[in-house]
């Protein structure tokens, strides 16, 4: 027997509709790509979304069509992305930090027809126009003062553009289960995958974010997302802010310490999202001008693991940090580090030790993890395994690959290898392909990365398996001071015995001026293994 309740589809456009009705003067605060702070609220938002799908379907764009998106986090881009998703389109963000030949491969892929993007990328745009073989138009998320000279195909300024649309337009209504959004992952190898998120998908995804345990803001709240929206939907927060009424902040172009600072105490943000480097900065910044944020209550960290050292400093400023792990695959949230019961009261370094795991999934994410012939292995907190997923918001194949990505249980392999503890908090030892194996066990580069940042001179550091006659593999821990620090590999190495087992400490220390990254932030260990290939540990 069917249930008697309305068959009302879950789509990403009526959470602006609600925005706009219930929350309509809340305020969209950017600072702008051009410079100046821009102010709107969801109400004119809504009404511009209107006229981008009246527009978009004006130029021929129909359901199910790709339209790319490759821009900061501002009010024209979130508009530009409920406008598309609005009419059935595809809302395809493109990570600008990638290299030009890959954002070429990924449209291409995505056979995007329309590209709408903010001026910075215009030079880039130009560059590859000519194998974009499937882009008809460009709308270049400007004004006309502001708008380049530019080769782009029938480029126009984005304005311009909505200004030949009066919004009498009304959103269309579809199955939950049709395409809203793309988005590519950034593999370190191979070619990237396309993840096809649908409306149902990303609705759900919005509730989960939004409750106390995960992103924890409401209608009273005030959120900035550094996290960008070309980044696995900004962690949800494009999606879960407007349906809850949350104030949002965009802080455009620019990332860095000083100017995340001023938004976060100019608008009073009380909840706040990103990846750990942006935060080094805005923790850099804060102690050498010794500022204070007194209206910040939440840090949300996820993309890697967000240091020890770095959660105490939020927590020592009264902030609670939130340690999250996700990945475009879910959309991207699969736990988050809260001290439930019976770890509430836990104050100081017992704190800490849960602040710093992964945390646990809230409903709508399951998680196991097993060997890798797919047996389970137990919650126990020390036992290693592959970390598989399965919930309404995660990938089960990727666009245009034909390969079964689940197993026979429905559950998604993430690649990451972790530990999960009888209360339910997950820890990330690893990549999959990053674990070091040393005389047949398992050493967590992470783990030894995280303790090695914790000493007060070390900027970044990385750990990689380098080929051991005797072990088959040892760590080596490759770090970067902080500028105008001194440590020896001494110094380092005396710091981090006794915090972990004897065989764990790493056999040698290289001393990088910079430690490479991914387009999303994450350490490029492929990069590194490239750069110590030639190296031996001494004595060997
Ligand atoms: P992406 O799809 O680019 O967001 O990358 C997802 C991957 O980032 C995950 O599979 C993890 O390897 C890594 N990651 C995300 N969050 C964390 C975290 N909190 N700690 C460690 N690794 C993380």
């Amino acid at each position: 027997m069917l249930g008697l309740m309305q068959d009302w589809p879950l789509l990403c456009h009526r959470i602006l509709e609600h925005a706009a009705l219930i929350h309509g003067t809340q305020e969209v605060v950017t600072r702008s790509v051009e410079g100046p702070i821009h102010r709107t609220n969801y109400a004119e938002i809504h009404k511009r979304a209107l006229k981008i799908s009246q527009r978009l379907d004006r130029d021929g764009i129909r359901l199910g069509d790709r339209v790319a998106t490759i821009a900061w986090n501002t009010w024209r881009h979130l508009e530009a992305w409920y406008g598309i998703m609005g009419i059935g389109a595809i809302c395809h963000t493109v990570n600008p930090r990638l290299f030009p030949e890959q954002i070429a491969w990924i449209i291409n892929h995505a056979q995007d027809r329309v590209v709408m993007t903010d001026i910075t990328f215009v030079p880039i745009l130009e560059k590859i126009a000519d194998k974009l073989t499937s882009v008809e138009r460009y709308i270049v998320l400007t004004d006309k003062t502001h708008m380049p000279q530019t080769t782009l195909k029938n480029a126009v300024a984005y304005e311009d553009w909505i200004a030949e649309a009066d919004g009498h337009f009304r959103w269309k209504t579809f199955d939950e289960n049709t395409a809203a959004a793309m988005c590519y992952t950034s593999g370190t190898t191979g070619d990237p995958k396309g993840v096809l998120y649908s409306h149902r998908s990303n609705v759900m995804h919005a509730l989960m974010a939004n409750t106390g345990d995960s992103l924890g803001a409401c209608a009273s709240d005030t959120m900035l997302p550094v996290v960008p929206l070309f980044h696995a939907n900004s962690w949800g927060i494009a999606f879960s802010a407007p349906s809850m009424g949350t104030k949002l902040v965009l802080p455009g172009a620019k990332l860095d310490g000083a100017s995340v600072f001023e938004l976060l105490e100019t608008e009073k943000v009380t909840h706040t999202a990103g990846v750990p480097t942006v935060w080094l900065m805005l923790l850099n910044h804060m102690a050498t001008n010794k500022l204070k944020l007194p209206h910040l209550r939440m840090v949300v960290c996820g993309g890697s693991a967000m240091p020890r050292s770095m959660i105490k400093a939020f927590v020592d400023m009264g902030v609670t940090a939130r340690h999250a792990w996700g990945m475009t695959e879910m959309s991207p949230i699969g736990t988050l580090a809260t001290l439930k019961p019976p770890f509430s009261d836990l104050a100081g370094e017992e704190a800490l030790d849960i602040l710093q795991t992964q945390g646990y999934p809230p409903f709508g994410v399951q998680m196991k993890i097993t060997d890798d012939a797919g047996k389970e292995l137990p919650w126990d907190g020390k036992t290693f395994g592959r970390l598989k997923v399965s919930g309404p918001s995660v990938a089960k194949a990727y666009y245009r690959v034909d390969a079964d990505i689940l197993d026979e249980n429905g559950f998604f392999d993430t690649g990451d290898v972790a530990t999960i503890d009888p209360n339910g908090y997950m820890r990330i030892t690893d990549r999959s392909k990053d674990v070091i194996k040393s005389g047949g066990e398992w050493i967590s580069s992470i783990d030894l990365e995280n303790l090695a940042v914790g000493h007060p001179a070390v900027a970044e550091a990385a750990v990689i398996g380098v080929h051991h006659p005797k072990w088959d593999e040892r760590p080596l821990l490759i770090v970067q001071l902080k500028q105008g620090q001194n440590a020896t590999k001494d110094d380092i190495l005396k710091f981090m015995d006794g915090k972990i087992a004897k065989w764990w400490m790493p056999d040698d220390i290289a001393f990088v001026d910079g430690i490479p990254h991914t387009a999303t932030g994450k350490i490029l260990k492929t990069a590194l293994r490239e750069q110590f290939k030639a190296y031996t540990f001494p004595g060997t």
